[in-house]
């Protein structure tokens, strides 16, 4: 039954991936807190190193309470299979690893989360893995980026630090053109407001972290396939296509089929690179999922609200929401995330870069932390903080100009959020 993925989403965000424990019926899903699991002799062990057999060999690869979340996960993405990672950032790695290698290259959105942005740059550099970033409204541009070493497209369903809708079915379309798979990060979206793999996304990577989890306890991430991808069609993926001599020479794909990927990401990325989540924080994350579509409904909500109520105010200069009607992607809410345009959005204050620091001291209930999708409501300045180091015009051309506040609206009562924004608003001002 938790495995039935045509119940409805409230159904699977409580049941998928969890059986009541076979050995002592457990209702909640147990912390398995092993390293390892006994073989039940040698036959059992040579069948489940050989991907004969489904089963537990060592936590860095498998482990029941991870399994369970990822399992979860999946259902709710509507993917064929799906593993956790220690991160967000992990996640983003382990899902381009079984694509790529030195010379080749992404093509990848200008509008990213920051850390993101740092880690296609900074670090794939290291990897001799080239990032191309492209303006994602330009489809002729993301078309024309694309080469014959591109071996993925990356975007962020709803994009940090908030008020852009990338228009999923386009670039979708450009990429089962060219052949390449489509990677989206839907952390700020969750699947309850978009379903990417339904948009044509071939991966789809999380931040755990975030809305999924939803309390603020856990650091981790995910990678879910939609199981659609032809990786031997072209002969440009040859770690799921060819024998892999990191697994003694197995063809993935041609072994596996639709869940080539999934079992590359276990049996060769997770053992290899080790990027495992713990099973300690795997079921603070199934504690949390369980609520995610009353969250997100609340979250949607007030921010809806909230930013309405910020852009009639005066001492407000712009307010970058989607789900207003002022937003240049409103259109792109009904079809893309036609639940909500999500929680998070920037502020442009009249009162400057010295205004937005006096209102981020002066907010009571939103809380000033580098940190988004919690059930608390968040704050951040840009400008004095994540983006420091950038200079002004680096700023402005990545939303975060010097009078520019972050918001992620939380789940509390909105009126009171809103008494809390007035508040602090009078003391930017004064
Ligand atoms: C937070 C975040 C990440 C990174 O996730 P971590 O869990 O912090 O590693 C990646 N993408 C987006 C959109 C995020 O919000």
């Amino acid at each position: 039954m938790s495995d039935d993925n045509t119940l409805a989403f409230d159904t699977l965000q409580v049941h998928a991936g969890a059986e009541p424990d076979p050995a002592t019926g457990a209702r909640q899903v147990p912390i398995y807190q092993t390293t390892a699991y006994v073989f039940r002799d040698a036959d059992h062990a040579a069948a489940l190193f050989n991907l004969q057999e489904v089963g537990n060999i060592y936590s860095r690869l498998t482990n029941p309470t991870v399994s369970a979340l990822a399992a979860r996960i999946t259902a709710l993405e509507g993917g064929a299979g799906g593993v956790c990672t220690s991160s967000g950032h992990a996640a983003q790695i382990m899902a381009l690893y079984p694509l790529m290698g030195p010379g080749l290259n992404i093509v990848a959105s200008t509008r990213l989360y920051g850390g993101t942005y740092t880690q296609f740059t900074q670090v794939f550099k290291r990897f001799g893995w080239e990032t191309k970033f492209v303006d994602f409204d330009d489809t002729a541009a993301v078309e024309a980026a694309i080469d014959d070493n591109t071996r993925a497209i990356f975007c962020e369903t709803i994009a940090n630090p908030g008020g852009y809708i990338t228009d999923l079915d386009a670039i979708s379309a450009i990429a089962d053109k060219a052949g390449v798979p489509l990677v989206v990060d839907n952390t700020s979206a969750t699947p309850y407001l978009c379903r990417p793999i339904e948009h044509g996304a071939t991966l789809v990577v999380h931040s755990v972290t975030k809305y999924l989890t939803g309390n603020g306890t856990v650091t981790g991430g995910a990678i879910v396939d939609s199981g659609k991808f032809d990786w031997s069609a072209s002969g440009k993926f040859p770690s799921l296509s060819e024998p892999e001599p990191a697994y003694h020479g197995l063809k993935f794909h041609e072994a596996l089929g639709p869940m080539a990927y999934t079992f590359y990401s276990i049996a060769v990325g997770l053992r290899d690179l080790g990027m495992t989540m713990n099973p300690q924080g795997a079921h603070y994350s199934l504690m949390g999922i369980e609520t995610l579509s009353l969250r997100m409904q609340k979250h949607v909500e007030n921010a809806g609200k909230i930013a309405a109520w910020l852009e009639a105010d005066p001492r407000v200069e712009a307010v970058t929401y989607p789900g207003l009607a002022s937003s240049p992607y409103h259109d792109r809410v009904a079809r893309i995330v036609p639940k909500g345009a999500g929680a998070l959005f920037t502020v442009a204050l009249k009162s400057g870069y010295e205004g937005c620091v006096k209102f981020v001291g002066a907010l009571d209930l939103f809380s000033h932390v580098a940190n988004l999708g919690d059930t608390r409501s968040l704050v951040i300045h840009p400008a004095s903080t994540t983006h420091r180091q950038l200079s002004a015009e680096q700023r402005a051309a990545a939303g975060a100009a010097d009078n520019v506040v972050r918001l992620s609206i939380g789940t509390e009562d909105a009126d009171d959020l809103i008494a809390d924004l007035d508040q602090a608003l009078a003391k930017a001002s004064a």
